[in-house]
């Protein structure tokens, strides 16, 4: 590969598998930076986009929006950012600014956002174009291939957690977490530090991932069948399984919350009123917002996470999505552009 080419993965329609492509390097209009790929990781949305669950887009996608990087060039009017610093691209990367979820300060809800590696074309590539306001700042004590899950499934894990927290009155001290990947790892991790008892649940016989939340301080782990040891104060829901809503329900104490994370979920089935009864509160998440971003990475500053990590090259991102489809590994993958050139 020439220094002067773009090389990435591109998805062409829902079901395809990858095309590896190469293209001339994009050029940076104003506002905007080109970003050299270190890292990206992969998120359950990318499998979300490839499986057809999300609307696709009217033109080919290259996936991908946990994207750390170095900036090797700029457009006018980028403010302080410049050649050579190392930041993160999350999902959110465009908003208009002007509709009234963006004027009410919920700039995730906003109508016509852009979000990246879905209608921007993202981070499973030698080099990526961002918004330079949509552009984030990574804490040092990270290197680049465990920074980039913090940028969704941290960032989206945070806001679920603030979210459960805030909905259970407050006072969250039993927390139960439904799907043991990315998201809920780096979590289990922030709420362990603030006192919370953490019960991880995951797919019947996942010793793997049971394992591995007890080595991150879970004081419970099992099937998401089985009943926890306590009451749940709250519940977050990572895997897109709407069988989860009834059954953490069922064990959420009243006045609790399940919270449902992720951008797609199968369907949820009738359950008795009895289960939602008790004033608990049953939400969703949805993407994040450049605050949620600032103040989870200001957490992972201060709370030093472990980042399981499990390395693919970029040009094997289709066996890491198929490996995150089939639950094989625990943790996050991440894909590195410098394993394929
Ligand atoms: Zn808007
Ligand atoms: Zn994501």
């Amino acid at each position: 590969m020439g220094s002067a080419d773009w090389f990435g993965m591109v998805l062409t329609a829902p079901g395809r598998r990858l095309t590896e492509s190469r293209r001339p390097l994009p050029t940076p209009g104003p506002g905007q930076v080109r970003i050299a790929v270190t890292a990206c990781g992969v998120c359950r949305t990318d499998l979300h986009l490839v499986d057809g669950d999300l609307a696709f887009p009217d033109h080919p996608v290259v996936p991908g929006h946990e994207i750390v990087g170095r900036i090797d060039a700029v457009g006018d009017g980028v403010g302080d950012l410049a050649p050579n610093q190392r930041v993160g691209v999350p999902w959110l990367g465009w908003t208009c600014g002007r509709c009234e979820a963006c004027r009410r300060g919920r700039e995730n809800l906003c109508r016509i956002a852009r979000f990246t590696g879905w209608q921007l074309d993202g981070g499973y590539a030698s080099h990526v174009v961002a918004d330079a306001r949509y552009v984030l700042p990574l804490p040092a004590n990270y290197t680049d291939e465990q920074a980039a899950p913090l940028l969704c499934a941290g960032l989206i894990g945070h806001r679920a957690y603030t979210m459960a927290r805030d909905l259970a009155g407050g006072d969250l001290q039993q927390l139960g977490l439904y799907g043991f990947g990315a998201a809920a790892h780096l979590i289990a991790q922030v709420a362990v530090h603030a006192g919370c008892a953490v019960h991880a649940f995951t797919r019947a016989g996942d010793a793997a991932a049971q394992a591995h939340a007890r080595q991150l301080g879970a004081v419970w782990a099992g099937a998401s069948d089985v009943a926890p040891p306590a009451p749940l104060d709250a519940a977050i829901l990572f895997a897109p399984v709407g069988e989860l809503v009834p059954a953490a329900l069922r064990v959420v104490r009243p006045g609790g919350a399940v919270v449902c994370a992720g951008i797609h979920m199968s369907d949820v089935p009738s359950f008795p009123y009895a289960l939602l009864w008790g004033e608990r509160r049953l939400a969703s998440v949805a993407n994040l917002t450049r605050a949620d971003g600032l103040a989870f990475l200001r957490t992972a500053a201060a709370v030093p996470l472990s980042v399981a990590c499990h390395r693919y090259p970029l040009a094997a991102a289709d066996r890491a999505l198929d490996d995150l489809r089939a639950g094989r590994f625990t943790g996050a993958a991440v894909l590195l552009p410098a394993d394929s050139q």
